[in-house]
């Protein structure tokens, strides 16, 4: 045992917080100050010191990536692997809390869970079945609904019913949508994290065993837990287990997923004794960085209020470009890293985050181009494909003939003359014997006409006979079979162009990915775990691969990581902040928490970059410079000119100063004027001055249209 190694690399209030020995702690810390660490650090203290087994320490993280870090971490700090301890996210926890106790929990063993696209499937069939308005009230709707009520521990049943058609259209679809689910031994994402706490609130013989199993809970992104998640720790601590959560108040992200930065306070009130360390050094960031990131954040009210400082270098200024469109940039960020790799850097250290997950093709357009390895991290990207998750609904319905959603899934796809009529009727006898569609499908298959008769039985007969080698197949070899038997390879492999290709390769990749697959439980059959991990892990899989590769992310999944050369793309109004988060009272406060996130994330450099006009959902728009860029203090922040011909009127960072009348731009009303993509104009008018100055010019093809005038970038025709 080697105390000194688990404590000597933390500075003073770092080794407050991991060998305290007060039951309740809370670590609040600005970004990059060791929360993290100090969880690490903590667990290790807890079993080298305390005398604590790994499986008495219960430990949650934000993702099932951090997990794996984690756990990492800790055998290199310990020396061994710390077996049978207990380290996943809420949903993955009470994912395996449910498993092992289905039955308490009132599920059936093999129950399946529900990505966010089943789950809209499930809705819009409980609309079918009440004979709801989808038009009035859209299913997207009431799924947001639905989950807003699971994420505060609400079932229908707990609802006061208020008068107003929206709740009551509302409650009656949450009501079907539960029985749908308990027929069919679905479970969603909230699903998981109400019974895990219902387990508890019902099953007190198997919360006090618990109890005494688990000493202590570590929590990290504490931020960011909502309602349920905290109800479901607070019932397992009971006044029992020791807690220790970390959490920075300025990097909650969540709210608009029911995450509730107030549990930070709950916690202090709820708890006995709850003792409080504050962590204010920054190890992660230059002074250059925190200050941009600090400058940023500062315009937020309500803080709790914390001092972020490092003693490291000054480090680079932030640089920032303005790209004529969004090509334009992905090329500058493309071209950037280009000259990072030749400087003989890893390719793994770079990290390319934006706001929405529809801004990553161009860039990974650039890159291609460019040849950079890239990987796309997080954002449910492999298993959410079409062509996988088309897969993966076969495996589904052999392990489990009566998945609805899956059956419904694969019925016809690819095309075997199933139509849509014979799916109804077959969802109609389902509905009206309250079976499964299978049931349905094999009770009524002598009775359809012939063609559909035929279809159906062969359906039937083909899984059937695939589910004959589901115990003696690998998972790949059975993977493998279930794509050549059902023809979905086949199927992709004639749909013409790219398209069709990426299909193939990514179902050949699925087949690698079941190859390489290691199952958590060796003596249970591996499709199950496969699948489950699958949806649970959505994505994060593919960041494994060993190839060193150039990471990219949204903002939101780049929570918790560091890099040293980081690229905020897109930094437009509309885009960051996000255009719905003008709209919602609080919502902003968010946008410019996730900016500091995003700062925070870098190490050494940071690129902030944004295109003057842009391209996004199949349309072109002009946005002015993100408000955030204007928060960071000037002396931190450079502008990138690439070419002397790239003309300005003034840097919008010093605020040009247009008035009215377009004053100090050069232009004045009516006169001609050209520009790049539109051509020759006039002139019409301006509208307000500073950065947001705008201009009004009636061009000779396009017509009229209202431009930034620092950015349309006009000259005298
Ligand atoms: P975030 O808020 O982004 O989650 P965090 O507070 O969890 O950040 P960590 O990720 O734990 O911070 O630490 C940030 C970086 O600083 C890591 O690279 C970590 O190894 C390093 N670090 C933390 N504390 C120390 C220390 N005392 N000495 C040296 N390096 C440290
Ligand atoms: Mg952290």
């Amino acid at each position: 045992m080697d105390v000194t190694s688990i404590i000597d690399s933390l500075n003073a209030a770092q080794r407050e917080a991991v060998t305290s020995a007060n039951a309740h702690q809370l670590v609040l810390a600005g970004a990059g100050s060791g929360k993290t660490r100090v969880l690490v650090h903590r667990i290790a203290w807890l079993m080298q010191v305390e005398g604590l087994s790994p499986y008495q320490i219960l430990a949650v993280t934000f993702t099932n990536k951090a997990s794996r870090e984690m756990r990492e971490r800790i055998s290199d700090l310990i020396g061994f692997a710390p077996q049978g301890m207990w380290v996943g996210t809420f949903h993955g926890l009470a994912h395996r809390l449910l498993k092992m106790h289905w039955r308490d929990a009132g599920l059936p063993e093999g129950f399946q869970i529900l990505d966010a696209d089943d789950q809209l499937r499930v809705v819009k069939r409980v609309y079918t079945a009440l004979n709801m308005d989808a038009e009035k009230w859209p299913p997207r709707q009431a799924q947001w609904y639905i989950n807003e009520q699971k994420d505060e521990g609400l079932r229908a049943a707990h609802i006061q019913q208020s008068p107003d058609p929206f709740s009551v259209a509302m409650l009656q679809i949450y009501r079907g949508y539960e029985e749908a689910c308990q027929r069919g031994g679905l479970v969603d994402f909230g699903e998981l994290l109400l019974r895990a706490h219902e387990l508890w609130l019902n099953k007190p013989e198997l919360l006090a065993h618990y109890q005494d199993r688990f000493q202590h809970i570590l929590v990290d992104e504490f931020q960011d837990t909502n309602s349920i998640q905290y109800a479901w720790l607070r019932v397992l601590a009971g006044n029992k287990l020791g807690m220790t959560a970390v959490g920075d108040d300025d990097q909650s992200i969540y709210g608009w997923r029911g995450a509730k930065i107030e549990n930070i306070q709950n916690y202090t009130h709820d708890f006995e004794t709850v003792s409080t360390v504050r962590l204010e050094q920054n190890y992660r960031s230059t002074a250059t960085i925190l200050k941009a990131a600090n400058g940023v954040i500062s315009q937020n009210a309500n803080r709790l209020g914390k001092v972020l400082w490092t003693d490291g270098e000054e480090g680079e200024k932030l640089s920032l470009y303005a790209g004529f469109n969004e090509q334009d940039e992905a090329r500058f960020i493309g071209e950037r890293i280009q000259d990072w790799i030749a400087k003989g850097n890893m390719r793994s250290d770079v990290a390319i985050l934006y706001r929405s997950n529809a801004q990553s093709r161009i860039l990974e357009e650039a890159l291609l181009r460019l040849q950079i390895p890239y990987r796309i991290y997080g954002g449910h990207r492999f298993y959410e494909r079409l062509e996988i998750k088309n897969a993966l609904a076969y495996l589904r319905l052999l392990m489990n003939r009566h998945d609805d959603a899956a059956f419904e899934r694969v019925i016809n796809t690819p095309t075997r003359g199933i139509g849509d009529k014979t799916v109804q009727r077959l969802r109609d006898t389902a509905r009206a014997a309250n079976q499964s569609m299978w049931a349905a499908a094999e009770s009524e298959v002598e009775n359809l006409p012939a063609r559909a008769s035929n279809a159906v039985r062969g359906f039937l007969a083909m899984v059937a006979e695939l589910a004959e080698d589901y115990q003696s197949l690998t998972l790949d070899g059975l993977t493998d079979q279930v794509l050549e038997a059902s023809g979905l390879l086949e199927f992709y492999r004639r749909e013409k162009g790219e398209r069709g290709q990426t299909r193939v390769e990514n179902l050949e990749e699925l087949i690698n990915a079941c190859r390489a697959y290691e199952a958590p439980d060796p003596d249970t059959p591996a499709l199950p775990q496969f699948i489950d991990e699958a949806v649970l892990d959505a994505g994060e899989r593919q960041a494994e691969s060993d190839e060193d590769a150039i990471q990219l992310m949204t903002l939101h999944s780049a929570k918790g990581l560091e890099f040293p050369l980081v690229f905020m793309a897109g930094m437009e109004e509309n885009l960051f902040p996000h255009k719905m988060s003008l709209e919602e009272s609080g919502r902003l406060e968010e946008e410019r928490r996730l900016c500091y996130v995003g700062i925070t994330r870098a190490m050494e450099k940071l690129y902030l970059t944004f295109a003057e006009t842009r391209r996004l959902y199949g349309k072109e728009s002009f946005n002015r410079v993100s408000r955030f860029i204007l928060d960071i203090p000037s002396d931190v922040l450079e502008e990138v000119r690439l070419s002397a011909n790239v003309s300005r009127p003034t840097s919008f960072v010093k605020k040009a100063t247009l008035s009215d009348d377009g004053e100090g731009s050069g232009l004045g009303l009516g006169q001609q004027v050209k520009h790049k993509i539109f051509g020759e104009g006039v002139i019409l008018s301006f509208e307000g001055s500073g950065p947001n100055g705008r201009v009004q010019v009636n061009f000779a093809n396009e017509g009229t249209k209202w431009m930034v005038l620092q950015y349309a970038k006009l000259q005298p025709a």
